[in-house]
């Protein structure tokens, strides 16, 4: 009897494929933290096109996949982090968002709030 592969090999075979086990934004290179993403947002689309609806484990559905499709075009290594964050931010993981000065004018600005509404305290109807 032939051992099953585990997932995490074939995991680890996919990445490889798509430029190694290491976050394309960020540079993650945790493999439980990294996942392959699809370039163009269509994820949960083509899952469920690949799995039809089977209700098994997704992402190694997902891997096996890849292997069998000789690891198309249109996806790319990403981490939990910067895939949750691309998909908040429309396509773009807050890593490559060049924010700049606004972060820190939008972080002293909701100080700002916070001071005027404890500097002025409701007070309690009588
Ligand atoms: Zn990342
Ligand atoms: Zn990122």
């Amino acid at each position: 009897m032939q051992r099953r592969e585990s997932g995490q090999r074939r995991k680890l075979r996919v990445l490889n494929a798509y430029g190694g086990p290491c976050c394309t934004c960020c540079g993650e290179t945790c493999l439980t933290m990294l996942a392959i993403d699809h370039v163009n947002n269509n994820g949960a689309e083509h899952r469920n096109e690949i799995n039809g609806g089977l209700g098994r484990n997704k992402s190694v559905e997902m891997y096996c996949w890849l292997e069998e499709n000789n690891f198309p075009e249109g996806f790319q290594v990403l981490c939990y982090n910067c895939n949750i964050s691309k998909h908040r931010n429309g396509g773009k993981c807050g890593h490559q968002l060049d924010e700049g000065p606004t972060t820190m004018a939008k972080a002293s600005s909701l100080q700002a709030i916070g001071k005027r509404s404890t500097g002025r305290p409701k007070r309690a109807k009588i």
